[in-house]
């Protein structure tokens, strides 16, 4: 068994860091918010007043942070985990969805510090965090990947290596930014066959089945009714929030204007979510894009 420090204990850190210590390892855990050390202490964590307390002596580190900001302050900051790590040769995984750019640089100064480090974001939502059912999209050499396998297998149900460093976020923010675009087309079904007198029920039935099914549309219906455990029907509670959509879409336009490809439904679906957000809704589900279109008929 590991033992491990974990800092970052939000909607998701939460209960990954809960999962770890229920397989048995040891986990000591920072964040800045009080009451989520507090869930990690009842869950049988210990709490650290600092990261770099929470990492001493351990074995592996684990991040889950918001954005590429505060990845690469905990990280590289004077005083930051490489710095901390080096030397005692703990593995990093950072799980936290950001930039690939960012990414990649933590990881080449991990490695100038002998360290090895994996970028691990993850894809199942809260749901799948407090299930330990997670998808692991990994990037990083193959014997850092073996290395942290066992301890991402208490944490999720896949776990893939996706490539070389870097290739866990680009293969997330791909598919962040298919999802984006793909709710964006549920929505719209549901609501041009509201219009046309359909009952939403059958709609779901039917298309499940057929060539416009999607994840989006059988498992997560922006629509409320046809699917009872889809956000929808809770006014549109997360799940994954607006704000961290916008978020991630922002990532892959950036990855796309860095590298010329052609990205004009995404920027389009960018725009909605934005205006989602603009509207006092970044806090609620993502797929709450469905009710602010239907404010936009024409
Ligand atoms: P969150 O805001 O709930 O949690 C982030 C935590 O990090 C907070 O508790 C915050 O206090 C803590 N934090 C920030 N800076 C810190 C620092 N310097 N030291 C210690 N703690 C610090 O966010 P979340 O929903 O858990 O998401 C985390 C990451 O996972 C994001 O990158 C997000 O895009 C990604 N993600 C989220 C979901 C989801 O459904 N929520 C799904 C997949 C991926």
């Amino acid at each position: 068994m590991a033992t491990i420090g974990f800092i970052g204990l939000g909607n998701m850190g939460g209960p990954m860091a809960a999962n770890l210590v229920k397989a048995g390892h040891t986990v000591t855990g920072f964040d800045l918010s009080a009451a989520a050390l507090d869930a990690l202490s009842k869950a049988g964590g210990h709490v650290a007043k600092s990261a770099s307390e929470a990492v001493a002596g351990a074995s592996v580190i684990i991040t889950m942070l918001p954005a590429g900001q505060h990845v690469r302050d905990v990280y590289l900051n004077q005083g930051g985990l490489i710095d901390v790590a080096k030397g005692s040769g703990p593995l990093l995984i950072d799980c936290s969805t950001i930039d690939v750019d960012s990414a990649r640089t933590v990881t080449a100064t991990a490695e100038t510090a002998g360290l090895a480090m994996l970028d691990a974001p993850v894809s199942g939502g809260t749901a799948g965090a407090q299930n330990g059912t997670l998808t692991f999209m990994v990037g990083g050499t193959g014997e850092a990947f073996a290395r942290g396998k066992a301890v991402l297998e208490a944490m999720g149900k896949n776990i893939f290596h996706a490539g070389g460093p870097g290739a866990g976020q680009a293969v997330k923010i791909c598919n962040n930014m298919m999802l984006a675009i793909n709710m964006v087309g549920v929505a719209e079904g549901f609501l041009l066959a509201q219009k046309l007198d359909l009952d939403w029920g059958k709609l779901h039935e039917i298309c499940s089945t057929a060539t416009a099914n999607s994840w989006a549309l059988s498992n997560y219906c922006p629509a409320p009714g046809p699917v009872p455990a889809a956000p929808s029907n809770r006014d549109y509670a997360p799940g994954f929030a607006a704000a961290l959509m916008v978020k991630d879409v922002k990532l892959s336009q950036a990855a796309a204007d860095a590298v010329g490809s052609p990205t004009p439904l995404a920027a389009q679906a960018l725009t909605f979510y934005q205006q989602v957000v603009d509207a006092g809704d970044g806090g609620k589900d993502f797929s709450v894009v469905f009710r602010w279109l239907s404010q936009q008929a024409r």
